[in-house]
């Protein structure tokens, strides 16, 4: 493991923003920290980058202990979501900053600069001053001063969040062929699970201060270990065990064992095959076309879900329809609503 943060525990006076959390990158790989607003995702990656001190627990990178190193000797590259760029000092000053306080030769620092603005693909822009860039600019020039100086990991905290739906799609690809060209492990701070899912080697999803499930983007999706997981990873149709157990018995047979208050069937819209039948007993309540794909409302036995398919559907409102479920589609996921609300 290239950088670890084991057993951190983070309390602001009496609220714990961290709550005993470990987490890992390997060498080269995107992680992105994935959670809701305020579950702790930003002091943690301070605490990474030494912004923030710890409590208690440990970072380390290759095996060595970060604790007592400040922030700047750390060797990491920072993107922080509001373009933090030095507004009266030229985009080539702003990406050269890093070398140019470790006294890198000018000759060098010219010739890195130059290099990475071809890099972002922004090579007529040196001579600029940040206010004249737009926002997406901005972030790449962010993106380019903290990759300047070889950063042992990159430290993305929401860098996308500012910027308008095209520019962020274009930047997020991106970013994703930086990384996979320059292989530096990164570690991105998101609340968008479509971007944490396009980016993302692993997910790490955090809620109230804790880690609660940390995999690859397809197990954090298709497994969600949680209910938390499943509604946060993108649109579930989540189902008491008792009212599978009375309408579709034939889902139960992945059912870990436990009371039926403890696991709740997980099933999502596009794993829900309906066909018009009179005797069906589903009702179509609504449908919502998206051009790629519409999105269907039902009122069922197993009560209300969602279903969405492939580009058009020929069906009508308050049409009977059947329904199909793959029992291999159903996923269990630990019903911790109840804890989550608290
Ligand atoms: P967001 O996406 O909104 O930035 P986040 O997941 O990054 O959320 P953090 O910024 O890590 O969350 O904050 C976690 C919790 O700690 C929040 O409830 C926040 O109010 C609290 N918190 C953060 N910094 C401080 C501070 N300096 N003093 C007191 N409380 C803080």
């Amino acid at each position: 493991m290239y950088l670890t943060v084991r057993n951190a525990t983070k309390l602001y006076g009496s609220f714990t923003a961290l709550d005993d959390v470990s987490i890992s990158i390997e060498q080269g790989e995107f992680v992105c920290l994935l959670g809701p607003s305020g579950c702790g995702k930003t002091t943690l990656l301070r605490l990474i980058a030494g912004l923030t001190d710890i409590d208690s627990g440990e970072v380390t990178l290759e095996g060595e202990s970060l604790s007592g190193l400040p922030a700047r000797k750390r060797g990491f590259g920072i993107v922080f979501q509001s373009y933090s760029l030095f507004p009266n000092m030229t985009i080539a000053e702003n990406i050269g900053y890093g070398l140019k306080i470790r006294d890198t030769p000018v000759n060098q620092i010219n010739t890195r600069v130059t290099e990475l603005l071809d890099l972002i693909k922004l090579p007529q822009i040196a001579d600029k001053f940040p206010g004249q860039l737009s926002g997406g600019q901005q972030q790449r020039v962010a993106l380019a001063r903290a990759i300047a100086v070889d950063p042992r990991v990159l430290l993305l905290d929401e860098p996308l969040s500012a910027l308008d739906a095209k520019v962020r799609g274009d930047l997020r690809d991106e970013i994703l062929q930086l990384q996979r060209a320059l292989g530096i492990p990164t570690l991105m701070v998101t609340h968008d699970q479509e971007e944490a899912l396009a980016l993302a080697d692993k997910i790490i999803c955090m809620n109230q201060g804790a880690v609660v499930q940390a995999g690859t983007p397809k197990e954090l999706y298709q497994k969600p270990a949680t209910r938390f997981v499943a509604d946060f990873m993108g649109t579930s149709n989540l189902i008491k065990t008792e009212v599978i157990r009375s309408f579709m018995p034939e889902l139960l047979g992945m059912r870990p064992e436990g009371d039926d208050e403890l696991y709740d069937a997980c099933i999502r819209p596009e794993a829900i095959k309906i066909e018009p039948n009179v005797n069906g007993d589903a009702l179509v309540k609504s449908i919502g076309f998206l051009g790629n794909l519409s999105k269907i409302k039902l009122e069922s036995t197993l009560g209300d879900l969602i279903v969405e398919v492939h580009g058009a559907i020929d069906l009508e409102e308050n049409q009977n329809v059947s329904l199909q479920i793959n029992p291999a589609d159903c996923n269990w996921v630990l019903n911790d609503a109840v804890e989550t609300a608290s």
